[in-house]
C-alpha cells in the first residue's frame, strides 16, 4: 500500500477515492476517523488517500494530477444533490455520495 495524497478534508479525500474507484483502482482513506475520535489530537491530522496495490500507483498519480487540475479550475458555488441532499463542490458534475448527475 502506498500513500498517494494528503487531502484538505474528508470530502476531498472521498472525491479522490471515488475517482480512483471509477477507474478500478483500489484505494483507502486513512486518518479521518482519528480526527473525529478525540479532541486531544492535533488538528493537523488530515485524511490521506492510499493506493492498495503498488502497481496502480502511476495511474493513480495521473488521476490525481487531473483531479487537482479540476479542483483548481473550480468556478461558481457548490451545489446540493437533488437526490440525496449532500453538498457537492463546484467543478464536480456527479454527486460524490450517490453518483447522480448535476442538473
Ligand atoms: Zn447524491
Amino acid at each position: 500500500m502506498r500513500r498517494l495524497y494528503q487531502a484538505r478534508d474528508r470530502i476531498e479525500a472521498q472525491f479522490l477515492h471515488d475517482l480512483l474507484d471509477q477507474h478500478r483502482i483500489s484505494a483507502a482513506i486513512l486518518g479521518d476517523y482519528l480526527s473525529g475520535a478525540a479532541g486531544e489530537l492535533p488538528l493537523d491530522i488530515y485524511p490521506t488517500v492510499w493506493v492498495t496495490d503498488d502497481d496502480d500507483l502511476p495511474r493513480a498519480q495521473a488521476l490525481l494530477a487531473r483531479f487537482l487540475e479540476r479542483t483548481k479550475m473550480q468556478v461558481g458555488s457548490s451545489w446540493v444533490c437533488p437526490n440525496c441532499g449532500e453538498p457537492v463542490e463546484p467543478g464536480f458534475d456527479l454527486c460524490w455520495n450517490c453518483g447522480r448527475e448535476r442538473e
